[in-house]
């Protein structure tokens, strides 16, 4: 689950849309709870892609993104290790995670070079 969708939302405009490279996105709030995927739509040309939020889940399944969480750095205070909040599936190639600084809670996108689909 997100906690707030409209701060996610804001956090979105570090991201381009694959298709015409705007940086403003809507998130659907209405999701399946159960699958913890949510909507998010390119405020511009309504692309849309799925949003997870199923972390824990994701991290139990790929073991070796809990030793990349804990080697990102942090562009604020430049200390590493950062949590997941979500992962953004933008496009076949583009992938990004919404993390948080753990040592300052400093936001921000790191890209997901690891979590690209063949
Ligand atoms: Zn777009
Ligand atoms: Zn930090």
């Amino acid at each position: 689950m997100l906690e707030n969708l409209k701060d996610t939302e804001s956090r979105l405009r570090e991201i381009d849309c694959p298709i015409c490279k705007s940086h403003v996105f809507h998130i659907d709030p209405r999701t399946d709870k159960t699958a913890d995927i949510y909507n998010g739509q390119c405020a511009n040309c309504r692309y849309s892609f799925p949003i997870h939020s199923d972390v824990a889940l994701f991290t139990l399944s790929q073991p070796d993104t809990l030793m990349l969480f804990k080697s990102i750095p942090c562009p604020s205070c430049e200390q590493r290790g950062v949590t997941l909040e979500c992962r953004v599936q933008a496009s076949v190639r583009d992938s990004y995670y919404l993390v948080t600084c753990n040592n300052c809670t400093h936001p921000f996108v790191e890209r997901a070079w690891m979590d690209v689909y063949e």
